[in-house]
């Protein structure tokens, strides 16, 4: 009985006072993203630390160390250190809690980090600087098929913007837009095959390991991202709602 009088009252603390630190993992195309930008509107209220957009501001700064700068790494497809990449959470992080006071109450999804399991146990370390843990890994599920399909068959609209699939959401007609009846559709650049390949390896090297670093602590949720978003949608709410313990 006494056990679980603890155990309540932390889980209690917890809701109370710990903002939910969120770390979401899965392939390129997997659609964390679209999730990510749903939580931000969400009663949860999430802010959003994009490390790839935060580099992409910083792209003409020195990588320490080094004679290059941070845009030429990263456009060479070379990893950046760890501890740039870090370094850069951290200044993102102080300067988030100089905005709104206590960042350990405030629910933050780190989108695109850590990468490395060097950066995953950085990660730990500044969460623990700013009393908080990484309680929630999200790791979308998704077969290597259903995502080349979802990628490669994507086109959109060039008139009204309106996203189809060769594979699952053709135009009723074929080259006709449902919406507005353009003729004329586009696809992204990097959504051809070779470029995916590129970045699936990249994943696989990189992704794998963080699955199994994160299982080891207990934090670790599958989420199915084949599912219609709306399903995959419940699921994390599940999760960040603690309903799935
Ligand atoms: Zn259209």
């Amino acid at each position: 009985m006494e056990v679980n009088k603890v155990k309540s009252e932390s889980k209690t603390t917890k809701l109370l006072k710990k903002g939910k630190w969120v770390v979401l993992l899965g392939a390129p195309g997997c659609g964390k993203g679209t999730q990510s930008e749903y939580l931000m509107s969400s009663d949860f209220k999430f802010k959003v630390i994009s490390v790839g957009e935060i580099l992409r501001h910083n792209k003409s700064t020195i990588v320490p160390g080094q004679i290059k700068t941070i845009g030429e790494i990263i456009g060479s497809g070379l990893l950046l250190p760890d501890e740039v990449v870090t370094g850069v959470v951290k200044i993102e992080l102080t300067k988030m809690e100089s905005l709104i006071g206590l960042i350990c109450n405030q629910n933050i999804i780190f989108d695109g980090f850590p990468r490395t399991i060097g950066q995953a146990k950085a990660l730990n370390e500044l969460a623990c600087e700013f009393n908080n843990s990484i309680d929630y890994v999200i790791n979308f599920e998704i077969k290597e098929d259903v995502l080349f399909k979802r990628i490669l068959g994507r086109y959109k609209c060039s008139n009204c913007g309106r996203i189809y699939n060769d594979y699952f959401l053709p135009t009723k007609v074929s080259g006709v837009c449902d919406q507005c009846g353009g003729q004329e559709f586009s696809r992204r650049m990097d959504d051809n095959e070779d470029s995916l390949k590129v970045r699936m390896v990249e994943y696989y090297k990189n992704t794998y390991p963080l699955i199994d670093f994160y299982k080891k602590s207990n934090t670790l949720y599958n989420v199915n991202a084949e599912e219609e978003f709306g399903q995959v949608k419940n699921c994390v709410f599940k999760i960040l709602n603690e309903e799935c313990k």
